[in-house]
């Protein structure tokens, strides 16, 4: 199967072969491997071979097979290190932290006391808003 590439990718090239990499599992379309700067233990990616940037521009069919990806990846830490959560992330764009312009999934264990920064707390929206932006994702679906 061939996958758009973008050589400058740092993610393009653990695909090829091109960079070394903690790797879990590969199939036709994903690959997952150990993240190189874990948040906590056992941090990992569940990542397209093909060099889709974001969730708008990635083909809905690779999506899923980095979802399948990243449930098998969430399944092992889950009955391997025994976390008391897994927090599953997926950055678009800068503006979201995203540092790696090639679609992954993390997938991040959650241990007691680990610091990690995720949770927000509930604040009531105002219901005109919500209903207004309501409608306009509707009309754009
Ligand atoms: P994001 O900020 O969502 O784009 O996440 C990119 C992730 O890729 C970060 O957690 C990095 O630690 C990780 N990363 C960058 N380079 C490598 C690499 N060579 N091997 C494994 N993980 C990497
Ligand atoms: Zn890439």
């Amino acid at each position: 199967m061939s996958h758009p590439t973008d050589e400058s990718c740092i993610f393009c090239k653990i695909v090829a072969g091109q960079l070394p990499c903690f790797k879990l599992l590969e199939d036709e379309a994903t690959i997952a491997f150990m993240d190189i700067n874990p948040v906590n233990p056992g941090h990992a990616l569940a990542v397209a071979k093909g060099h889709w940037p974001t969730i708008d521009v990635i083909p809905p069919e690779i999506l899923a097979a980095v979802a399948r990806t990243a449930q098998r990846v969430a399944k092992a830490a889950m009955t391997t290190l025994e976390p008391n959560g897994v927090n599953l992330l997926q950055s678009n764009g800068a503006g979201a932290g995203q540092s790696v312009p090639h679609l992954h999934v993390h997938i991040l264990p959650r241990f007691p006391g680990d610091e990690v920064r995720l949770n927000w707390t509930y604040k009531p929206g105002d219901k005109a808003e919500i209903d207004a932006i309501c409608e306009r994702f509707k009309a754009a679906l």
